[in-house]
């Protein structure tokens, strides 16, 4: 580890609601393939569909189903129970759809899911139409979701240029801080260097409080810190940052790499430059490309997966 971005060359595997790729699974037999619009990007992770509900042996089409009782999580401790259109009750096989799918994802052994918000199965921080008001978050999936520690990305995050590239690189940035082996304070601090930047936009006080933490620490508690070190930093990857914060961030990061490089990329402009998403996404990728062929560390973006190439290989 050094002034350079962090290479992975192994394919992150993604689990998905199978309806999000394509898969014409819904109860009315619809789906959608929102992965389509990473294009090329799709092939750099191996994809895992499942579907509670088909799992649950429901079939498509099938009735709609809702929870009646507080949310999914109550579903677990059978304090609540699914019910479809009909008014059957299909609370068991819901169950055992669910733990057959995340049966599925731990053998795959996922880093992260993406998940159908506004499903009473696979949401998870809603679990209705907009509109409608019936059952409240998480989903009954969504729920085992939120207690495995996965990292979470709503389907509807795809399709946005910004949202999706932002997705990503805390991604990479998360697995890497979750595998990484630190067993000394040298590693600790080159970690810190590593991950630091990005913290620092994505929450600036309690990255200044990790970093005084992180310089008192001793060699006593030396063990105890690292995991909280590591757990704190997985917390803080899994807040998306806002069009400002990165702009800003791209900004200063690009003026170290012509500092550090002697060359300038012509397409990235200012924070107050008026752009859209697509352009400023589309800039950040031009950055990150430059910054890995010149071996300068941009910090918006300290986790990289390339494909295995000679140029790259560690
Ligand atoms: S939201 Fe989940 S349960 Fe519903 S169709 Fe999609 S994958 Fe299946």
């Amino acid at each position: 580890m050094s002034n350079q971005p962090i290479i992975i060359t192994t394919k992150l595997k993604i689990g998905i609601s199978a309806c999000c790729m394509g898969c014409p699974v819904r109860y009315n037999a619809k789906g959608w393939d929102l992965v389509k619009s990473l294009g090329r990007e799709k092939s750099d992770f191996v994809w895992v569909p499942v579907c509670p509900e088909s799992m649950a042996g429901l079939g498509v089409p099938r009735n709609p189903i809702h929870v009646v009782g507080a949310d999914g999580r109550a579903i677990w401790t059978n304090e609540a129970k699914v019910v479809n259109r009909g008014g059957a009750e299909v609370t068991d096989a819901v169950k055992a759809g669910a733990s057959a799918c995340m049966e599925a994802l731990e053998r795959a052994d996922i880093t992260a899911y993406i998940y159908m918000d506004g499903s009473p199965t696979c949401g998870v921080y809603r679990t209705t139409l907009k509109k409608q008001k019936r059952g409240n978050p998480p989903g009954v999936f969504g729920a085992l979701l939120l207690d495995k520690g996965y990292f979470l990305i709503p389907a509807s995050d795809l399709q946005s240029p910004l949202k999706w590239w932002d997705w990503r690189r805390r991604l990479l940035a998360f697995h890497w801080i979750k595998t990484v082996e630190i067993e000394d304070m040298k590693t600790l601090y080159a970690v810190w260097h590593q991950l630091k930047f990005i913290c620092q936009e994505l929450d600036e006080p309690w990255a200044r409080a990790l970093g005084k933490k992180l310089a008192a620490v001793n060699r006593e508690a030396f063990m105890d810190f690292v995991e909280v070190f590591r757990s704190e930093i997985m917390m803080v990857l899994r807040k998306p940052s806002t069009p400002a914060k990165i702009t800003n961030r791209l900004w200063k990061h690009y003026a170290h790499y012509r500092k550090a490089s002697g060359k300038s990329i012509p397409e990235i402009n200012e924070p107050t430059f008026k752009r859209n998403v697509t352009t400023i996404a589309g800039e950040l990728i031009k950055m990150e490309r430059a910054a890995v062929d010149d071996g300068i560390l941009f910090g918006n973006t300290p986790v990289i997966y390339r494909h295995r190439k000679p140029d790259y290989d560690s």
